[in-house]
This record gives structure tokens, sequence and C-alpha cells, in this order.
């Protein structure tokens, strides 16, 4: 019964050619042409070529996104690196600030 109304359908892409199965993506009849077996299921090649290209896309994104989140994590941390750098600074002891200081006097006197 099903078998019969499947065979009066046509190829959505070959319309003299008979179906023999349809898509379960968009649900249209092809002939066995143009249905492709991809992980048990059976769709035909416009539905399995758009269930690539979004999930390609859409890795590519993340790849891009990732990358974007590396710079952002590499600039925290250099930013992190200086800002402990000159607390460090501050908290020094004094005289420490005055040698510096003095030593770069002395040399630009030079
Ligand atoms: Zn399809
Ligand atoms: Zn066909």
């Amino acid at each position: 019964m099903h078998q019969h109304h499947l065979s009066e359908q046509r190829c959505f892409n070959h319309a003299r050619r008979e179906a023999v199965a349809r898509c379960p993506e968009c649900r249209r009849y092809f002939c066995r042409e143009c249905i492709t077996e991809h992980d048990d299921r059976v769709v035909c090649a416009s539905c399995l070529k758009q269930s690539f290209a979004p999930s390609a896309k859409e890795s590519r994104r993340w790849r891009r996104l990732a990358r974007v989140g590396q710079a952002l994590f590499c600039f925290l941390m250099l930013w992190f690196i200086f800002f402990m750098l000159g607390r460090a600074l501050l908290h020094l002891p004094s005289e420490f600030h005055d040698d510096i200081l003095g030593m770069t006097q002395e040399e630009a006197e030079l």
C-alpha cells in the first residue's frame, strides 16, 4: 500500500524518474541517483549539502571566537603582569627608588 504510493511519486529533480525514497529533511521524493545514504539516514543531495554547510560555518565562527578570546586573554594577562609590576614597584622601599634615581642622575651627568 505504502510502497505503491511511493512508486507513484516522481523524483523532485527528474520528473520522469520514479522515486525510490523520500527525504526526511525536505519531505520530497527522489530517485536512486538523487538520494544518498549518510549516517544511516537517507537524505537527498541538497539536504546533505545543507547539513554540512552550516556546521562548517559554525565551527569557523567558533574558531574565530576562540582566537579573539585567546587574544583577549593574552591582553588581560599582560595587563595583569604590568599591574602587579607597578604595585611591586610602589611597594618597594624608598631607598631603592632613590638609588635608581641617583644612578640615573649620575649617568645623565656623565
Ligand atoms: Zn532533502
Ligand atoms: Zn533524481
